[in-house]
């Protein structure tokens, strides 16, 4: 936008930085700060609330047309007041409207309005967790806050927590920027585990990988995990060497789950093989396409039986711990070595932030580094043992919001996402236009529409037309993914799995995750209903 030419310039001179920079003291700018900040926390939110469709009708090209600027401005172009205003009217209409209860297609949602207000102390406080220096009692609150999720997830006793909650010689876990890095710092732990010392070799974090594996007489290091695993997996394998391909895909049952006689067989296999380490067997505790939750306790027999590392990877379904109606679902996981858990998913969290945690307080150990301007031998800065440089205090964040909520308000969230996809399910098999392709064994489901003749036709046909129907299928199923979320009043995403596990190939299905408590059925029933008009719709263009 061209400025206003009669407006005064605005210059970048020593006086007017000292104003932006420092807090103003005199009454009448106190008020300004006060209206931007009411402006940002409710002209936001109501602009939120009016607009219940998730994004507006603009194409990505057109979209892209008008952010080609490249030069950045000598001088300012505009006031912080006139900043707020564009970013709530120009960019926060393009931008997805998450927080919209039609919004069922991803594990990113409305979160609860005082999480601003916990997001906006963050950054007044600037704490940085590095180190203790810049940090001092946020430290010590992030070892308390992770000693009570530790407690959630492990059970240990007392006298456990009582020596471990504040010893700077331990880790009980640490926060992540998300699950991502909470999977690659476990399995940076797991890989290391594997390669212990003997004469000239000190550890594969310092003598490098070649010199690991020529040690130990290896020529593979892999890592089990289902089909369905996330791809921070692969991402892990790479970065620690261990290559993306050695991330082994173990197929899954038929509930969707890894199927253990193929996991138990491909750990025997290994076993004989005296050039290849498992480094880790990966439980999924909610698989971010189908919210399946692995078998737990047999991943762990498993392992145990092997001495093998064991990941869960719980992004997802972590906080399913804090419903005591539905924690059930996860047992088996306090049997894990380490454990990932999302906090920017359902512990709903503004973004970034994830945690990892270890059962063996001293296991992190294998990850030390220390460095002489901070972080130094013998030092207490949880910046020695974490992927991540500079933090910022998420745990007062979720802190202050387990204080808010308590462990019965989060389960009142998980306990309605469970429910409603059940009755979700529930619907898509009362229609005839609906086949049901993952039931929710957590609050997400997948399924595709298929019209009745054709389900028909399927039912009966060779190999080869089946294929054949099921790619058409698959083009229908992509089509009204794509017009529902153009058309930006509702979205659920969209993925392609097996529907059993003999199939020879994948299928497009539609994906919903149900984690806003503000979805309920009376909006389920509008996005089903908008689907079958546009299949509708599409086939009388097809007819035409
Ligand atoms: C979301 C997710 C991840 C990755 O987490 P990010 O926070 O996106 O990095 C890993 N594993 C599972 C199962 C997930 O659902």
């Amino acid at each position: 936008m061209s400025p206003d030419e009669r407006k005064p310039q605005l210059v970048a001179d020593w006086q007017s930085l000292q104003r932006i920079f420092i807090r103003p003291e005199d009454e009448a700018s106190k008020k300004t700060l006060v209206k931007y900040m009411e402006q940002i926390l409710f002209g936001l939110h109501d602009f939120l609330n009016q607009h219940v469709g998730v994004t507006e009708e603009i194409s990505l090209v057109r979209l892209a047309e008008e952010y080609t600027d490249t030069i950045i401005n000598k001088n300012p172009q505009k006031k912080l007041g006139d900043v707020i205003s564009d970013i709530i009217n120009e960019i926060a209409p393009r931008a997805v409207n998450v927080a919209s209860p039609y919004f069922i297609g991803h594990m990113t949602s409305a979160i609860p309005f005082f999480m601003v207000h916990l997001k906006a102390i963050t950054a007044a406080l600037n704490q940085n967790v590095i180190k203790l220096e810049t940090s001092k009692v946020l430290s010590v609150l992030e070892k308390q806050i992770l000693a009570k999720i530790h407690r959630l997830i492990f059970k240990f006793d007392h006298a456990f927590y009582d020596t471990h909650v504040q010893n700077v010689d331990t880790s009980l876990g640490v926060f992540t920027t998300g699950g991502t890095t909470a999977n690659i710092t476990a399995l940076w732990v797991a890989r290391n585990r594997l390669f212990t010392p003997c004469s000239g070799f000190e550890s594969i974090e310092k003598d490098g990988l070649l010199k690991a594996m020529k040690t130990h007489d290896l020529e593979r290091i892999v890592i089990l995990v289902s089909r369905r695993g996330h791809f921070s997996l692969k991402k892990a394998g790479g970065i620690l060497g261990i290559g993306s391909d050695n991330i082994i895909p173990v197929d899954v049952d038929d509930h969707h789950r890894v199927d253990l006689k193929k996991m138990g067989r491909m750990l025997h296999e290994c076993h004989l093989d005296p050039h290849t380490r498992v480094a880790a067997v990966v439980g999924i505790a909610g698989a971010t396409e189908t919210g399946i939750v692995d078998p737990l306790p047999a991943l762990a027999d498993l392992c145990d039986r092997y001495g093998i590392h064991f990941h869960v990877d719980a992004a997802w379904g972590g906080p399913v711990l804090l419903s005591e109606q539905y924690n059930h679902l996860l047992t088996g996981i306090e049997r894990a070595d380490s454990v990932t858990i999302d906090s920017h998913k359902q512990f709903y969290m503004p973004m970034t932030s994830g945690m990892v945690y270890f059962k063996d307080p001293h296991v992190m150990d294998h990850i030390v580094y220390h460095a002489s301007y901070v972080n130094r031998p013998g030092s207490v800065d949880l910046g020695i043992k974490t992927l991540e440089g500079s933090r910022e205090a998420n745990s007062l964040i979720l802190d202050s919001a387990l204080k808010i909520m308590g462990t019965r308000g989060y389960g009142l969230m998980i306990d309605h996402g469970i429910r409603t996809a059940r009755h979700f399910a529930d619907e898509i098999n009362k229609r005839d236009m609906f086949d049901l392709v993952t039931a929710p064994e957590l609050n997400i489901l997948t399924y595709r529409l298929i019209p009745p003749s054709t389900r028909q036709r399927l039912r009966q046909a060779d190999p080869d037309l089946k294929t054949e129907i099921n790619q058409q299928l698959d083009r229908i199923n992509i089509t009204i993914q794509r017009r529902q979320r153009e058309a930006g009043k509702s979205f659920v995403s969209r993925t392609r799995l097996k529907i059993r596990p003999e199939d020879h190939h994948d299928i497009v299905v539609l994906r919903s995750v149900i984690m806003n408590p503000m979805t309920h059925m009376g909006i389920i029933l509008e996005i089903l209903d908008e689907q079958e008009a546009i299949f509708e719709s599409l086939k009388e263009r097809l007819s035409e």
